[in-house]
């Protein structure tokens, strides 16, 4: 397996297999691989002929009061997990070869940025977009895989790739659970026994809207409360939002239910910031 450290040099080996007609497969991480990183390689090992991932941990998406410094990192043991499932090429640039001296160039992504994460966390997405922006053109990959775990995160970087005409496909792989339900996270590891218990409200909550969606419930903000009201049961859970919001535009519904919608949640256990999802669809009409 190739570890390339610049830019650079990641552009010349792009290049030389796009000549070769080699089909180039890309799954971008922040690295500390959990079995929900794998499946993304996995996703893309079916369907390249070279898989390239990356590892960084990028500064801009985080915010002043976010765990850039205290991020999990350890490339040994991320390095060794990728490739077991085949991986070809790590990408491991430093922060100096991502942003240069002088860097001032940003790419924002208005309105699928706005609403569910981003009045917490209001530089997150346009450093998502630009980080995202920078590795494709590194990279220059023919697909890239995103979980839905980070579901608003896919539907930016879905309107990014169409608004600025890029040619690449964004395949979306699904969300990895662990046995009981919970969405595996890198951040999992800061939970405390009891907060890994309550971090399984976030999962029930998607279950309570379900059952009541399934039951003929049309009405958000019945299903919002429903969601709601199972996380306030787990001990020491503190709601940041629960939203039904539209699939694409991730701008937030109310009334009836109409069209494909997504429930996003994301909760604090402690210090520490969940979000999970599920996207309904309202069945095709005859019409
Ligand atoms: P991160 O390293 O957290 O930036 O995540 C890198 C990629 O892995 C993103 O596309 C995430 O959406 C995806 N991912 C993270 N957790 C999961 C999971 N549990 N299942 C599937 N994909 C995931």
């Amino acid at each position: 397996m190739k570890i390339i450290e610049t830019v650079p040099e990641m552009q010349r080996f792009s290049d030389a297999l796009r000549a070769g007609g080699k089909r180039i497969g890309f799954v971008p991480t922040m690295g500390y691989f959990h079995e929900g990183h794998l499946s993304l390689m996995r996703i893309a090992r079916e369907r390249a002929d070279v898989v390239v991932i990356s590892i960084f941990v990028n500064p801009t998406q985080f915010g002043p009061d976010e765990d850039l410094e205290d991020y999990p990192r350890d490339f040994e043991r991320d390095r060794e997990m990728a490739e077991s499932v085949g991986v070809d090429v790590i990408f491991n640039p430093s922060v100096d070869q991502m942003y240069p001296d002088r860097y001032q160039t940003y790419v924002t992504v208005q309105e699928v940025s706005k609403d569910l994460c981003g009045p917490s966390r209001p530089v997150h997405f346009r450093g998502v977009a630009t980080v995202c922006t920078k590795l494709f053109c590194a990279v220059k990959p023919h697909f890239a895989v995103f979980g839905e775990k980070d579901y608003q995160q896919l539907q930016v970087i879905n309107r990014l790739v169409l608004d600025l005409g890029m040619d690449l496909e964004i395949v979306p792989g699904p969300t990895f659970r662990e046995p009981d339900g919970l969405a595996m996270s890198s951040r999992n590891v800061y939970l405390s026994p009891a907060e890994r218990k309550s971090a399984l409200s976030l999962r029930k909550a998607l279950e309570e809207a379900r059952r009541l969606f399934d039951s003929g419930e049309q009405s958000v903000e019945a299903i919002v409360e429903g969601a709601s009201r199972t996380i306030r049961e787990y001990e020491g859970t503190r709601i940041d939002y629960v939203k039904v919001a539209d699939a694409a535009s991730c701008i937030p519904l109310s009334g009836e239910i109409e069209g494909d919608c997504v429930l996003a949640l994301a909760v604090y256990l402690g210090k520490t910031r969940l979000i999970d999802n599920m996207v309904f669809r309202l069945p095709e009409s005859d019409e």
